[in-house]
This record gives C-alpha cells, structure tokens and sequence, in this order.
C-alpha cells in the first residue's frame, strides 16, 4: 500500500471506530433525527442526482417563475434507501399550472413513463414541483397529505418529493424522502450531485423526440442547493482529534438545552439536528412558518461562532463566548435571527 493509501486507510478505520463510539455514546432519542447513513428502514437523508437532471429541472422552473409547474423522477434506489434520479421530465402540454397547485398531464406521463419503465426498467421513484415564489421550500400540508395517502394506497415503500423555488434569475430544489413506516416524519435529503449528464438523458431524449417536451429555456441557474459536504482529508482528521465541542459529554447534554431552546421559538414547525457523514460536525435546520434557519457549528466552535443563515443568507454578528456555551448561543441566536 502507498503511503498515501494506507493515510487514506487509516483514516476511514478511524472514522469507523469514531463512529461507533459516537453511536454507543450519544443518546439519538434526545435530539433525532440523527443520521450518519442511511437504512432502508427509514427516509433516507441522501439524494443522488445528475447534474444534467438539476439542470433539467432548473430550466423546467425558470420556464415558469410566477406558477406553479412540475415533473417526474426516474431511476432506481440503493439497497439502503437512497433514491437515485437519472432522468426527469418536466410538465407536458396538458398539464395544468395554477398559482398553488400542479397537475401533470396524465397521458405524458403515462406515454413517457411507460417506455421508461418498458425498455430501460427505470422507476418512477419521485416527482417535483414548484412553489415559484412563493417563499415555501418545503411541501405544503397539502403535499404531505397527498405524499402520505398515496405511499399507503399504493404501497410505495418510498417516495422523493423534490420542492423548487425560484427567484427571477434563479432557481432551487430541494429533496424530502419519505418512507411508508414513518408517515409524516419525512426527511430533507441532502443532495449528492453527480458531475455531469445522466447515461440517460441523450438515449431517452433520442427515442422519444417529438413527444417529450422539452423547457425552453436553456440555461439552468442554480441558487443554493442543501448538498453533501465534501469530504477533505483534513476536515476528517480535525473532526477526530478529539477537540470537536460534542465530543464532550456534558456539550451533548448543551446540544439537547439548544434544541429545546430553538423548539419554543415562535413560528417554528419542525428542528432537525443532523450530523454531517463526511466531518461530524453538527448543523441544526429550523423550519419556521415563513422562514428556513440553517445552523453550523464548525470545527472551532465555540471559539468561532455558530454559523446561521436565513433563507440560503448568512447573518453574522459580534460572537462573545463568555465560557457558557449555552448562554453564548442563545444569545448570539436572538441577536442574529431576531434582530434585523
Ligand atoms: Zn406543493
């Protein structure tokens, strides 16, 4: 083995060990949903994606800033769960766009899908729609109803329901994987862009020319897209040198006082508190009525501040670590998020 390959080696068995002391030693009930990979008995916190099929998909929600558009997903899922898109379709001409709804037109879809399925066994295993500007990244209650009933009526094991947005240059999409076993408890995915175009997307667009149709406009434009960390060899090895704040016992009973803080703020409809697989270090989604907050706690904290953004924008202000960590966070948080 190189040097080089035996570092690399040793890290990931790091990491493993890491892991599973980790997993041994956090009580996951206090602060779920804490997923490091997925099962196949729960929503998966991954979604793979082609970058041609984001593109796609971009240019379908450009075509329509001011309603409500949409589209199918194709591909497979791992044997853990993870939905794998390889090709999307957008609306076909019957469909039928309002301001708050999307109805596909069935026949395209049944057209398309049907020799999707037929001569390349690719599964319908999503759909996506756009809120356009609606300022609601997430499904609707109405969305979750119908996500729900309809993984129960037909007994889909799992379901990817990606939301877009837009704004009028730019476009957004986010993933929610939903499981039948966990109802109403779907997840968002963090999105793992494969480079490039789908093996897909040029056999399929040749053998259905003249019935697929296709956005007109051409050029995606992607705001910012909830994505997989990288995985660096030195965010690895500093997350496992032992000074990451939650390896500290008495930071994770901290950790579970901050997500009962954040739970009691106004407006808030959900707190998801997800480990990143690549570093371990911690970042905290709060869903609220009109808003998403997005915290991370990176590899110096609380030396460096918690970052937060709101809606996709990032708020900084004068971070005073008084040796509390709780205190320093609950009012750094009220500082940036409640104070314009
Ligand atoms: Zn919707």
């Amino acid at each position: 083995m190189s040097r080089r390959k035996k570092r690399r080696h040793q890290i990931k068995l790091r990491k493993k060990m890491a892991e599973r002391s980790e997993s041994s030693s956090v009580e996951s009930r206090s602060y779920e949903p804490v997923q490091k990979v997925a099962q196949e008995n729960m929503p998966s916190p991954t979604a793979i994606i082609y970058q041609s099929e984001m593109d796609y998909i971009s240019r379908c929600i450009l075509d329509y800033k001011n309603i409500e558009t949409g589209g199918q997903l194709f591909g497979f899922w791992t044997a853990t769960g993870i939905p794998v898109v390889l090709y999307a379709i957008g609306p076909g001409r019957n469909a039928n766009h309002q301001l708050t709804f999307f109805n596909q037109d069935l026949d395209y879809l049944v057209r398309v899908g049907n020799h999707i399925l037929s001569k390349y066994g690719l599964q319908h295993i999503g759909e996506w729609h756009s809120h356009h500007q609606l300022g609601l990244a997430r499904p609707s209650g109405h969305d979750d109803t119908t996500m729900v009933n309809n993984i129960r009526k037909e007994h889909l094991r799992r379901f990817l329901l990606c939301i877009g947005n837009c704004t009028n240059t730019s476009s957004t999409l986010n993933a929610f994987n939903f499981h039948e076993d966990h109802g109403y408890d779907y997840v968002q995915a963090r999105w793992s862009v494969k480079d490039g175009e789908s093996p897909f997307r040029k056999i399929i667009d040749n053998d259905l020319a003249g019935i697929l149709i296709h956005p007109h406009t051409q050029i995606p434009r992607h705001g910012t897209l909830f994505l997989e960390e990288p995985v660096t060899e030195t965010r690895v090895v500093e997350a496992f040198s032992g000074d990451y704040w939650l390896t500290r016992p008495e930071n994770k009973r901290v950790l579970v006082e901050m997500n009962k803080f954040l739970k009691s703020q106004k407006n808030v409809d959900k707190v998801a508190v997800q480990v990143d697989n690549s570093n371990s270090h911690l970042h905290i989604t709060i869903q609220k009525r009109n808003s998403q907050e997005k915290l991370y706690f990176p590899a110096d904290f609380p030396r460096a501040p918690v970052e937060i953004s709101v809606n996709g924008i990032c708020r900084r202000r004068n971070w005073k670590f008084d040796g509390d960590i709780f205190q320093s966070f609950t009012r750094y948080y009220e500082e940036v998020v409640n104070h314009d």
